[in-house]
């Protein structure tokens, strides 16, 4: 039998495993926000692959956003030496989860096991992922334990909330670099026969316009605020998205309607605040005096960051060519710029050739709408050689009843270490 068929038949011989793995880990409520739990997981982690035969580091990211003493950011690393030198191949998951919200008719954080499916918040995003690529990576050192080279295995935390206190802060400190790293997956649920290459840029910015108090009953004795931030709304509407409409991208982005460039109203708010819900009394009437509106543009890999901002500011610029009084202010908030790994990348040719084995059909290769954790390792670790690949479908990630089929569980894993296979020279 092929090394190939060897490694298949012995995931498929250790689904329980792979199952009860997925299940423990879903039963450790890692809520982020706040970051609860974070310790507890990455202790779990420790004992499992202490016992793969891993060295292993626990590390808290002190200091970066979000690490306090009440919900300090943990992580873990943990690498394995194979017997001669070599590549590293590092499989990278967070594992932090979103808040469950509404709708669920199984417990959350029960790890239940329903026709063949796993259910729980994470279980595609990203548990399921996380607890294939350990069965792929133990499995791969049972058959094949004169690899060279280095698997490495993080649990990282915080990718829901930027990934500060994760990925980035192990970026910093050298963890993804060139030197350590040669080739990271990702195993995010993107689908099991996709690689995912990279992500569309992120470009977040609030605008603020300006007026001026008055009483409301004297509106021409102030400027409204509000009034101008219709204007700029009233431009976007007859110029800007209509121009976004028209920028499309040669970047293979699922779902269809984000091939193209994308600009959301996250948030709009003028005048007064809103009044507490204990507050029973009237609102008072003022003319408000500012309009702040957060802008959340996603962007292409042919557009650069620069143009992006130059498109805002030409819009505001024109509201202020028809205005007189208008001014306003533009504040970044966050810029993450595009990034997509190359089809012939090494990482990429070896998943593609597993997914090819496995499925005995040709990979497909997709770029994410939104960022992900590989914008830290590109752009701190400068580390080229990046794709998210794993088991469950995107489109349940966050919902109610989220779960991940435990036969993709078993054939990512399968995948996850062919590709092991092909890049460490196992046999
Ligand atoms: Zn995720």
């Amino acid at each position: 039998m092929s090394i190939a068929d060897r490694l298949k038949e012995e995931i498929a011989a250790r689904q329980e495993d792979l199952v009860a793995l997925t299940q423990d880990l879903i039963r450790i409520p890692t809520l982020n926000p706040p970051g609860r739990e974070y310790r507890t997981i990455c202790d779990y982690l420790d004992r499992r692959l202490l016992r793969s035969g891993f060295h292993t580091e626990l590390i808290r990211a002190e200091g970066a956003r979000g690490d306090s003493d009440r919900y300090p950011r943990w992580n873990i690393v943990a690498r394995r030496e194979g017997k001669a030198p070599g590549q590293c191949v590092h499989f990278n998951s967070h594992i932090d989860v979103v808040e469950t919200g509404h709708g669920w008719t199984v417990d959350p954080f029960g790890g239940e096991v329903k026709d063949g499916k796993v259910y729980g918040r994470g279980a595609c995003d990203m548990k399921g992922g996380l607890a294939a690529s350990i069965i792929a990576a133990e499995v791969f050192i049972d058959l094949c334990p004169d690899y060279a080279g280095a698997i490495e295995i993080s649990g990282t935390a915080d990718e829901e909330s930027g990934g500060f206190g994760g990925v980035a802060y192990l970026a910093e400190k050298g963890y993804f670099s060139p030197e350590r790293v040669q080739h990271v997956i990702i195993p995010e649920p993107l689908n099991k026969d996709r690689i995912c290459l990279g992500h569309r840029g992120v470009w977040w910015a609030e605008v603020e316009t300006k007026g001026e108090i008055a009483h409301g009953s004297m509106p021409f004795l102030g400027d409204c605020a509000v009034r101008h931030m219709g204007a700029v709304l009233q431009e976007m509407e007859t110029s800007l998205f209509p121009a976004l409409a028209e920028k499309r991208t040669e970047m293979p982005v699922v779902p269809e309607g984000a091939k193209q460039s994308t600009l959301n109203i996250n948030s709009i708010h003028g005048g007064e605040k809103e009044q507490e819900e204990d507050y029973s009394g009237l609102p008072s009437p003022c003319v408000p005096d500012r309009c702040r509106m957060v802008i959340d543009r996603r962007f292409l890999i042919e557009e650069d960051i620069e143009e992006v901002q130059a498109e805002i500011r030409a819009v505001l610029e024109r509201v202020r060519d028809g205005r007189p009084g208008f001014d306003y202010e533009i504040t970044e908030l966050f810029r993450v710029l595009p990034t997509m790994t190359e089809r012939e990348a090494p990482v990429v040719t070896s998943v593609a050739g597993a997914v090819n084995e496995v499925f005995g059909r040709e990979a497909t290769y997709v770029v994410s709408p939104g960022t992900y954790d590989q914008k830290h390792i590109d752009r701190i670790g400068r580390l080229k050689n990046c794709i998210a690949y794993g088991p469950g479908i995107l489109d349940l990630a966050h919902k109610p009843d989220e779960y991940v089929g435990i036969e993709d569980m078993v054939q990512s894993a399968q995948v996850m270490a062919l590709a092991l296979n092909d890049l460490l020279g196992g046999a």
